[in-house]
């Protein structure tokens, strides 16, 4: 079952945090997944189809390093615009998550959707349709990483905002980028592989932990 709300971290425990990845892959993103391994840190990198096609051989590496690997949509439309029908819909998610299958990224393939954007109608649609998948998975905390990237700020700046938007809410699942889908400036001066080079030391020195992306225990009551 698709929920009608999007999940996110609301349930888990004080000072534990997920780092979710959307719009890779991006030039640095194997980088920025091998660094998260060494740091023994498993992340969540949500990939939209073109650049899965583009890099595949990006996600079967974040696969051998033990991080999951969700579906960001094909194009990276806002689903619940009017304009986008319940069958263009599925076929976003479709797409994706058939390039994904045939790189071997395992069930339950994680949805989420472009800006969050979902509501109860395309719940609907996408349990009528039958389709396996799960989620879809939101976040929690923002830091805004895309917006210091497109007005080149640096990675100090941008791990300083995450720190304090994490504080603020002291828990739950981070949305970060590893490339920009629909902003070529921010996708081009991405410098989030070293903005996480400097936040997860700091986040453990606060007494953060970094959980693993693993929802199921969440949401298993919706997946087929
Ligand atoms: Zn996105």
């Amino acid at each position: 079952m698709w929920s009608d709300r999007p999940l996110t971290g609301s349930s888990q425990a004080e000072r534990g945090v997920v780092l979710t990845f959307d719009d890779g892959p991006g030039p640095e993103t194997v980088a920025l997944a091998e660094y998260l391994r060494s740091e023994n840190v498993t992340a969540a990198f949500f990939a939209w189809g073109r650049r899965v096609r583009e890099l595949s051989a990006s996600v079967v590496r974040l696969l051998e390093l033990g991080h999951v690997v969700g579906n960001h949509s094909e194009n990276h439309l806002h689903l619940t615009d009017t304009f986008v029908t319940d069958e263009a819909a599925l076929a976003e998610f479709d797409m994706t998550d058939a390039a994904l299958a045939e790189l071997g990224v395992p069930k339950p393939r994680y949805f989420r959707p472009p800006y969050g954007a979902w509501n109860a109608h395309l719940a609907h649609v996408f349990n009528a349709a039958r389709r396996d998948g799960a989620g879809p998975i939101n976040w929690d905390i923002d830091g805004g990483d895309h917006l210091f990237w497109r007005d080149r700020r640096s990675p100090e700046e941008c791990a300083a905002a995450y720190v304090k938007a994490i504080e603020k809410r002291r828990k739950g699942v981070v949305l970060l980028h590893d490339f920009s889908a629909d902003d070529a400036v921010a996708a081009a001066a991405n410098r989030t592989c070293s903005t996480v080079q400097l936040l997860v030391p700091r986040l453990r020195d606060l007494g953060y932990s970094f959980l693993a992306p693993d929802w199921i225990s969440e949401s298993k009551r919706g997946i087929d």
